[in-house]
């Protein structure tokens, strides 16, 4: 997998915070000491913690105004407690290591927000300073331990995500929650009626028009156990959305591929918690046949399915995913845009041309197959002349 993975992953800086987070702090202040001790299980294993989300704000409260100062008296750092001289006999307060990584644990929760996405749903969305260029942890030890710096960057509190972004893709999210719930209430419903409207869809974008119904059926049950699987991750509360900081910069010409994306993943729970990354272009989508809300709603969705079922890209929409044409049977189960996509039009959410043109591509119409050649007559196969000396 790529080396985004190994370095720069967030579940790696969610365990490194998660460890800090579990040892006591003991130096500070009273309202903050109240907040962070509350907040110290907020960080579980499987995800962050909702019973404790509401204390998120808490800490923003707090720390308003004087966000830098706030951390570090918080992790126990003055003026006066490590002074030395540079070589140029200039005076220079360091943080020691522990308390960076106590000051990085603070900023990190400063800039999680629980999202409410509907009833008793919520997703999380990790918004931090849109000057990073790496996670928390990493950003506050690059800073060669100078604390002016570092006290720059604590006070930094203009985030990646706006508070209007952050309320679209928990929209998105609830969007996509409703539309795999109906379309499993549907297929539920019409399972055993080869008739169906959900089984002409069912063919549309997985099984193909050839095949008999009893194998149409038999999609429809790995399609159901499927979409459960991806509204359990919706309802899970552990969704988070976050972006990747090392790409933001947009000029890493090795990760070009992750950076162009809408979103990514790295799939089949390879981080354990569900996490999906979202780029820039993920806002900027209204280019998209789609349409900025449905192609949100499709991208997560599309994302789940590499999260939790373990998707490929074998096509994208807009190259055409028709079962018959485009993908082989079992490409079209394992590919996301074809599990998104199938979502979308049992619920009618597209229209005639939209629906043709992820089918079939830009031609809209199955390609018309090449002419039959003429049959020759098979020309009678001339005996082989024996060599056998006659008698
Ligand atoms: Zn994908």
């Amino acid at each position: 997998m790529s080396h985004l993975f190994d370095h720069y992953s967030f579940s790696k800086e969610y365990k490194k915070n998660q460890r800090v987070l579990s040892h006591p702090f003991t130096q500070y202040d009273a309202p903050l000491t109240h907040t962070m001790n509350f907040l110290k299980s907020i960080m579980g294993d499987s995800g962050f913690d909702r019973k404790y989300g509401v204390m998120l704000g808490s800490l923003r409260h707090i720390l308003k105004g004087k966000e830098a100062q706030a951390i570090l008296d918080a992790v126990g750092f003055s003026d006066e407690s490590v002074t030395t001289s540079d070589r140029h006999g200039m005076r220079v307060n360091y943080l020691s290591d522990e308390q960076i990584k106590r000051a990085a644990a603070i900023k990190l929760l400063r800039h999680v927000y629980m999202v409410h996405v509907q009833g008793s749903t919520d997703i999380w969305v990790v918004s931090t300073p849109k000057s990073y260029q790496r996670f928390i942890s990493k950003e506050l030890e690059k800073t060669s331990s100078l604390s002016l710096m570092q006290r720059a960057k604590l006070e930094d509190v203009n985030e990646h995500f706006s508070e209007h972004q952050r309320k679209l893709i928990g929209a998105s999210t609830n969007e996509a929650r409703r539309l795999v719930a109906k379309t499993i209430m549907l297929l539920c419903m019409d399972r055993n009626n080869a008739n169906s409207r959900i089984h002409r869809i069912v063919r549309r974008w997985f099984s193909g028009e050839s095949v008999s119904a009893a194998s149409v059926k038999s999609d429809m049950n790995k399609i159901l156990a499927g979409l459960k699987k991806i509204e359990n991750v919706i309802n899970s509360n552990k969704l988070i959305f976050t972006d990747m900081p090392y790409l933001r910069t947009g000029n890493r010409k090795d990760d070009q591929y992750f950076y162009n994306s809408i979103a990514f993943v790295f799939g089949s729970m390879a981080e354990k918690i569900p996490i999906i990354y979202v780029e820039d272009a993920f806002f900027n989508a209204s280019h998209t046949i789609l349409g900025d809300s449905l192609h949100w709603t499709n991208t997560i969705i599309h994302e789940i399915s590499h999260l939790i079922l373990g998707t490929k890209d074998h096509r994208y929409r807009f190259e055409g995913l028709s079962p018959d044409h485009h993908l082989m049977p079992h490409e079209a189960m394992n590919n996301a845009d074809t599990w998104s996509i199938f979502c979308l039009d049992a619920c009618n959410m597209m229209t005639q041309y939209q629906k043709a043109y992820f089918n079939f591509g830009r031609s809209l119409r199955p390609p018309v197959a090449p002419p039959v050649p003429p049959k020759i007559p098979k020309v009678a196969k001339i005996p082989k002349i024996s060599s056998k000396p006659g008698p």
